[in-house]
Order: C-alpha cells, then sequence, then structure tokens
C-alpha cells in the first residue's frame, strides 16, 4: 500500500513537473527576436521541425547520433576517457536497474516468465547494475571534490544528485544485507515455504543457511557437524533452491552482510530491514518526483539536444526553432565543467573574479535571464561581462558533450542584451570578429548602436575622436601607454616594426574602403608608429584601432613578426581600462 500510495504520487508529481518543464523550452526568452515570437507559433515550428526530420534521410543521422552520442556516449569518451567510465556507469547502471529492477513486475516479468529476483541471473545483475553505479559515484565524488579538476565547480544540484543517488544506492545494499542476516527473515519463508515441521530437519535447514547464506541465528552458532549440514543441504535443495540462488552471487549484499554480521541480532531486533526498505523506497520516490527540478533531469534534456543539434548541423534555423533550442539546451547542461576547462578566456576568469566568465557557470545565470527573473544591476552586469568577454571562439560547443551550440547562445545573449540597452564598453574588444560575421542575424539598426555608445564613452576620453578633422596637435610622448603595452611579451613587439606597411596592405578593413585614410584614421601601420612615438590619444582616436577584426591577417603577414593584431588589442584594452575605471565607478564597482 504505502508503496504503491508513494509512487503514485511521485509518478503525478514528476509528470507534472515534466510537462512544466517542456513548457518552459517554449516559453522561456533567449535570442535575436525570441520576444516577438509566441509560444504557439514556437510549438507548431517544432511540432513541423521533428515531423519533416523523422519523414527525411535525417532519420538516419538521428538513429547515429542517438546510438553513439545518446547510448554510448562518445562524446564523452573523446574528452575523458575516466568521465566517460563515471558517466556509463551511473547512466548505465541506473537505467538497468530501473527497468528489470524497480520495473521488474511490468517489464522483467513480460520478457522472462520465470523471473524470481532472487534467482540467477537477475540477483547477480541487479547487483552488478548496482556496483556500476556506486563505483560511478565515487569517481564523481573523486573527481569533484578529492582530484578538483581546474574550474570545475559543484553547486548544490551536483552535491544533491550525488547524494540521492547514492542514498538510493547503500539503502538498497543494505537492505539487501540486513535481509540476508535476519533471523524473522529466513524464519517467516521457512514457515511459509519450506512446508517442514519436524523440529530436527527444521533445525538442519537453519543449520544450513547459517552457514551457507549468512543468516545470524539466536539459536544456532558455528560450527555445525557435517552430517547436520548435508542433511540441511538436502533440505534447501528440495524446498528453497527453486527460489534462492546462493547469496555470494548479489555480492554487493553479500559482502555488506559480512560486514554487519556481529551486528546481525541487533538489526534483526531494531527491525532495521524494515525501515531500509521505507528508506529505499522513499528515496526513490524522492528522486523520482524531484527529477525534472534537479540536474537529472539532464538526462532527457541532454538526450534531446545531442539529437536535435546531431541533425540541425550548419543549417539556418527558424528563429521560432532556435527560441525553442536555446531554451531547452540551458536544460541540457550537466554541469560537467569540460567547457570551462577549454574556454578561450579562462585566463581573464583568473583576473576577474566573475564565474560568469566561465560557460559551465554562465548557463545557470543565462537561465534565470530568459526565464524572466527580476536580476539585480550586479548580476546583469555579470552577465554582460561573462558573455562580452567571450571570443566566440567555439571551442566550447566543439567539447560539449550535450552538443549544446554555446557559441551562438553566447551570441544571442549578447545581442538581447545590447538590444536592451546595456551599455558594453568590451564589446569593442574580442567579440569583434564573430559578430561581424553574424552581422545579418542581428536586428540591423542595432548592429552599430553598441559600438557607438562605445565610441562615445571612449571620445569622452580622447579628444582626436571628437574632432571633425581628426587633427590634432601630437600630444606629448605618453610614457604610460608604452609602459602598458610592455605588459605583454606580443605586444611590445610593436618596436620591431620598420613601417614596411604589409600590414596595411593586406587588412580586409582598409582594403573596404576608397580612402582609408578617411574612414579610419591611423591604417594598422601608423597605429604600430603611434605606439612606438607613445602617442596615446593618436592610437586611441583612430576608427582602425576599433573597427578591426581580429582577422590576424595582418599579424601572420608581417616580415618584423610585430603582433600587430595583439598590439590592436592591447590598446583597446588600455583604452576601455580608462573609461571603465571612471564609468565603474559611478556604479559602484571597480
Ligand atoms: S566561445 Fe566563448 S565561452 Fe566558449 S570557449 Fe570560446 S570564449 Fe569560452
Ligand atoms: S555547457 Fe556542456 S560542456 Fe559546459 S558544463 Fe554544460 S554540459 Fe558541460
Ligand atoms: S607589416 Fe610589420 S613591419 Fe610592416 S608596417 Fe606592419 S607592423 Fe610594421
Ligand atoms: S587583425 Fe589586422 S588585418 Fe585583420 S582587421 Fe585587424 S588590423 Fe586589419
Amino acid at each position: 500500500m504505502f508503496l504503491k500510495v508513494s509512487l503514485y504520487i511521485s509518478l503525478v508529481i514528476f509528470l507534472l513537473a515534466l510537462i512544466y518543464k517542456v513548457a518552459s523550452w517554449f516559453r522561456y526568452r533567449i535570442g535575436i527576436g525570441a520576444e516577438k515570437i509566441s509560444t504557439s507559433t514556437r510549438v507548431f515550428s517544432a511540432v513541423k521541425g521533428i515531423l519533416s526530420t523523422i519523414f527525411s534521410a535525417k532519420i538516419l543521422t538521428l538513429l547515429k547520433v542517438f546510438v553513439l552520442d545518446v547510448l554510448l556516449q562518445f562524446r564523452i569518451l573523446r574528452e575523458n576517457f575516466l568521465r566517460w567510465v563515471m558517466h556509463i556507469f551511473i547512466y548505465g547502471g541506473f537505467m538497468l536497474l530501473l527497468l528489470m529492477h524497480a520495473l521488474d513486475k511490468t517489464i522483467t516479468v513480460a520478457l522472462w516468465k520465470d523471473y524470481i529476483p532472487t534467482l540467477n541471473p537477475f540477483m547477480f545483475l541487479r547487483d552488478l547494475f548496482g556496483a556500476m553505479v556506486i563505483v560511478g559515484v565515487i569517481i564523481a565524488i573523486f573527481r569533484r571534490f578529492i582530484l578538483k579538476v581546474p574550474r570545475l565547480f559543484s553547486n548544490a544540484m551536483d552535491v544533491y544528485a550525488i547524494l540521492i543517488v547514492a542514498i538510493i544506492m547503500l539503502s538498497g545494499i543494505f537492505l539487501e544485507a540486513t535481509k540476508m542476516v535476519a533471523y524473522s527473515d529466513y524464519k517467516r519463508m521457512a514457515d511459509e515455504y519450506s512446508g517442514l515441521s519436524d523440529p530436527e530437519e527444521l533445525k538442519s535447514l537453519e543449520a544450513y543457511w547459517v552457514k551457507e547464506f549468512g543468516t545470524i541465528s539466536p539459536n544456532l552458532k558455528e560450527p555445525f557437524d557435517e552430517k547436520i549440514l548435508a542433511k540441511g543441504k538436502e533440505l534447501h535443495e528440495s524446498s528453497c533452491a527453486g527460489c534462492h540462488a546462493r547469496p555470494q552471487w548479489a555480492f554487493t549484499g553479500y559482502g555488506a552482510a559480512k560486514i554487519i554480521s556481529p551486528f546481525g541480532l541487533g538489526i534483526d531486533r531494531a527491525h532495521l530491514p524494515r525501515y531500509l526498505w521505507y528508506l529505499h523506497v522513499l528515496a526513490c520516490m524522492i528522486g523520482l518526483a524531484y527529477l525534472p527540478f534537479s540536474k537529472m533531469f539532464h538526462i532527457f534534456a541532454s538526450s534531446i539536444s545531442l539529437l536535435a543539434n546531431g541533425v540541425i548541423g550548419k543549417e539556418k534555423l527558424a528563429p521560432a526553432n532556435r527560441a525553442t533550442l536555446q531554451a531547452m539546451e540551458l536544460d541540457a547542461c550537466t554541469h560537467c565543467g569540460t567547457c570551462s576547462l577549454r574556454c578561450s578566456v579562462m585566463m581573464a576568469f583568473e583576473e576577474i573574479a566573475n564565474t560568469n566568465i566561465l560557460p559551465s557557470e554562465k548557463i545557470a545565470s543565462v537561465k534565470a535571464l530568459a526565464s524572466g527573473k527580476e536580476l539585480s544591476p550586479r548580476e546583469l552586469r555579470h552577465i554582460q561581462e561573462g558573455v562580452t568577454l567571450c571570443t566566440n571562439c567555439y571551442r566550447c560547443t566543439v567539447v560539449c558533450p550535450a552538443g549544446i551550440n554555446l557559441q551562438d547562445l553566447w551570441f544571442h545573449v549578447r545581442e538581447t542584451l545590447l538590444q536592451k540597452g546595456y551599455p558594453e564598453l568590451l564589446v569593442l574588444s574580442p567579440l569583434s570578429f564573430y559578430r561581424g560575421l553574424m552581422k545579418e542575424e542581428t536586428v540591423w539598426k542595432d548592429y552599430e548602436k553598441p559600438l557607438i555608445q562605445a565610441r562615445e564613452a571612449i571620445a569622452a576620453q580622447c579628444d582626436l575622436m571628437k574632432r571633425k578633422d581628426k587633427v590634432l596637435p601630437l600630444t606629448p610622448t605618453n610614457k604610460t601607454l608604452q609602459g602598458g603595452l610592455n605588459l605583454s611579451s606580443q605586444a611590445k613587439t610593436f618596436s620591431a616594426c620598420f613601417g614596411c606597411q604589409t600590414c596595411t596592405t593586406v587588412c580586409p578593413v582598409v582594403g573596404n574602403y576608397k580612402n582609408p585614410q578617411e574612414a579610419l584614421g591611423l591604417l594598422p601601420h601608423q597605429i604600430m608608429h603611434a605606439a612606438g612615438l607613445g602617442l596615446r590619444d593618436l592610437a586611441f582616436g583612430s576608427n582602425m584601432l576599433w573597427d578591426c577584426l581580429t582577422c590576424y591577417q595582418c599579424q601572420e603577414q608581417c616580415p618584423q613578426g610585430v603582433h600587430v593584431t595583439d598590439v590592436l588589442y592591447e590598446l583597446k584594452n588600455l583604452a576601455v581600462k580608462q573609461v571603465r575605471e571612471k564609468t565603474l565607478l559611478s556604479m559602484g564597482r571597480k
């Protein structure tokens, strides 16, 4: 009764939560234009997309992704063998236990008519699957808390996931162990099923179970007479063996039974098997009911993300489907930290204590943003800094085992924030190249907005930018500028420039203008020269500096090995730093 009631309650909660979570994929809004797409349009578009995929040749790709990436987790295997073992053991062991053990009356009985859980292969398999999960959990604890994989953060969800799985497994193993040692369990079975009434025969059977099955009897203790054991064996084989395999096959429970056997009688008197059964059932039901709200929900979401991104490929996605996909991807993240380990801007994270720089941590904040939750200016600022420092380098997307298109996600989040009018000075730094490539995706009238905002802020510090003629009396040599550039080994290469103009000749931005000097001010080789002379305002004020696409053509072609693009980066950073210090002071943050 308890089992049925708790199962139905948790199933109802699970299903309602599942519907709620899936519905949120159609409600949450991130990305360019997502606000304007209604939920019904998104549902319709998703159904259309799914049907057109299923009834096309893409079904083969879908099957391939399902086998290789969803079932066999090849994406994790490519990254790290230990993680793959951990994942396969937890995920595989748990699913097999669920199907064969928890749903035995529905699935196992239907498949094997003679299924008896205390007989092999079922008894051995149950323990094998349980042992797989335990080993997986031990590896997870080892990686997170002992090995301390760099930039792998553990939040409450991670701890809860490990904890609930550990409680389910340990309560199951100790339930099995206490049942092995409990005399009352043996007595009940002997009375109900053996059909014996002769005290001598009952004594022989009991002795055999004490010796071979680990039962702790209040009446009998080892050693036993060989004849009694032989008789007991005979009775066991005629009355019990049809339902009970040797307990050693249940190796985890048997091992635990050996450990607790000195306390066997007390365990039985305290009815511990019964309490452990309640604990095991409750833990399973709580785990089931809470699953859609927990990290474990990624079991569904990651699989869908892998399948969806597997068939989408490089195709242009309908805006409605992209909005839904990105909302779903937020649930697909397993918080495994692989992306953060490979992130190109992890060095920035070492300098700026903002966890939103790391992709694995940014996901949770973006989820809060997408849900429409009211975020404080400080939280928004942190997200904005995180997505803006991102270079859209694609490294996180390549390694993400959940197949999330993180590059696209960060781009869309950043554009959404920019459209909402959150100023970001760093918009002119590394992200410019990818943003340029994705120009078509942005709302055209807004494309220039952040650039203009940032330029105005810089211009407030650099008089040259405000002058129409761009001609200023040369500012005095600025030693701070040279000092700043000398901070990085790449940047200080500007001093090797001999003015050959190769960088300017190969620059696609320069090549884009009929009169580049007029549009851009100083050209790349001239900026190198200005840096050499320490002419700060002249360098900062050049439009070329801010229009640079970071394509690295100039740097690759320079015969002197000048790291032209890196010098431009450093100059921008120096300019932005000056402005940020003043702007952020007014926002209460330095
Ligand atoms: S795309 Fe952005 S978040 Fe991803 S690895 Fe590159 S810099 Fe890091
Ligand atoms: S985004 Fe992908 S790689 Fe990063 S933590 Fe989530 S699942 Fe792991
Ligand atoms: S290509 Fe190199 S050496 Fe030539 S002008 Fe440019 S930075 Fe100077
Ligand atoms: S990286 Fe060099 S070549 Fe490329 S746009 Fe910038 S200045 Fe021009």
